[in-house]
């Protein structure tokens, strides 16, 4: 079979890319714009952190390590992974990769092929879908609904399961919501999954520090039943802010039911990236052992703009927000302001100076919202807000 790059043709995130790129050119130029459009921490990485990065390229850890990830990097992941979730992973079933989309990418790969089927979030982090065409298998959206708080619903998805169904992709907290799915709705889930062993699934819990109004986040280890096919996808890119260091993890099932899925992606990064490089997983080690308190402080720094965003955009006309539970983002509502919701976006960037993301960059079901990042500070949110408002009631 003959791969095509057509899923990359209309990626969301690269109109996403391109939304930032032309706020970067505005403000080139001299506009003053408040960007509300990036997907990363407007935070540092922890300073320890750095330093742990520094020591280790100091001690000489200059070489290849081994594909997976190094043993100490992976044992930490282990460790973390029993603080957070209470389940025990052994490092045989972790892997070190070069950022949180590489668990995606192999996961998609493996898993994608012409004649199969994939479920992924609509709306949702648009890698997911255009991943999944360019393996040649058919992307089948699962609708995230705003009257459900932007969270999955098991009936939905289980109703879309087909023999074809090979892999189905959850997230949450999700990317570009905010929502969060509780506990007792992934309960159903699993529990309807459990009567369909030919579909996979990889869960993207990148965001699973980041919840709010006492949400907890659920892991989907917290199942033993779906152990043998689940893949997680998690990471040290926006808890640690970290985007740049490229450094994910990902959990496997290695049985010889499960199709021995930690060999064959061991096997695509020896093909491929051989591994990721030796500070950044020393520094992955620090940032788990470490003292938490940047992290907590970035976090309790969200929720308050989140606040912030949420009273504002319901002030103003036409636009209503759901309160987001996790993540960064707002996905407010703009459907009775009239405008269709990528050229808001534009406008907003050329007239108001804010840059912020068109909902149907993540998926067709995004037509009506706007994606706003709270990664800014809140004097910023503050400011765009009172742009937006003059913007729509010129
Ligand atoms: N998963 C989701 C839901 C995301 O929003 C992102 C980044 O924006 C990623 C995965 C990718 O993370 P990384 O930067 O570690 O590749």
């Amino acid at each position: 079979m003959l791969r095509t790059t057509a899923g990359f043709d209309r990626i969301g995130e690269e109109n996403a890319f391109a939304v930032l790129a032309r706020a970067t050119a505005l403000a080139a130029e001299g506009r003053d714009i408040i960007n509300l459009g990036i997907g990363q921490p407007d935070f540092k990485t922890p300073a320890h952190i750095v330093e742990a990065a520094i020591k280790a390229l100091k001690d000489g850890h200059h070489g290849y390590t081994p594909a997976n990830g190094l043993l100490a990097t992976r044992e930490a992941v282990a460790r973390r992974t029993l603080t957070t979730t209470g389940v025990e992973v052994s490092p045989e079933n972790i892997m070190i990769v070069p950022g949180g989309k590489v668990t995606m990418f192999a996961a998609i790969l493996i898993f994608g092929e012409p004649g199969a089927e994939i479920l992924y979030p609509d709306p949702g982090f648009p890698i997911y879908r255009s991943m999944i065409e360019f393996t040649g298998a058919m992307p089948v959206p699962v609708p995230i609904r705003e009257e459900n708080g932007f969270a999955f619903s098991a009936e939905e998805t289980l109703a879309l399961i087909t023999p074809r169904t090979r892999l189905l992709i959850l997230n949450s907290p999700a990317n570009p919501t905010g929502g969060v799915t509780p506990r007792s709705e992934i309960e159903k889930l699993v529990n309807g999954l459990v009567a369909y062993p030919h579909v996979a699934i990889m869960s993207d819990e990148i965001y699973d520090v980041m919840t709010y109004d006492g949400e907890e986040h659920c892991s989907l280890l917290s199942f033993p039943q779906i152990r043998d096919r689940l893949i997680v996808l998690n990471g040290w890119s926006k808890t640690w802010a970290m985007t740049g260091w490229r450094m994910g993890w990902s959990i496997w099932p290695n049985s010889k039911e499960s199709g021995q899925l930690y060999d064959k992606v061991r096997k695509l990064a020896v093909n491929c990236w051989s591994c990721v490089n030796a500070p950044s997983q020393f520094a992955g080690i620090a940032a788990i052992d470490g003292p938490q308190d940047d992290v907590e402080k970035m976090c309790k720094a969200f929720d308050n703009r989140r606040k912030i965003v949420v009273d504002g955009l319901g002030s103003l006309p036409g636009i209503s927000c759901t309160t987001p539970k996790g993540a960064f983002y707002a996905f407010p509502n703009v459907r009775e302001t009239g405008w269709p919701a990528k050229q808001l976006a534009a406008a907003l960037l050329d007239e108001a100076g804010v840059a912020l993301i068109g909902g149907p960059d993540f998926g067709i079901l995004g037509e009506g919202y706007i994606r706003l990042s709270y990664a800014n500070s809140e004097e910023n949110i503050l400011r765009a807000i009172e742009r937006i408002e003059k913007f729509l009631t010129k």
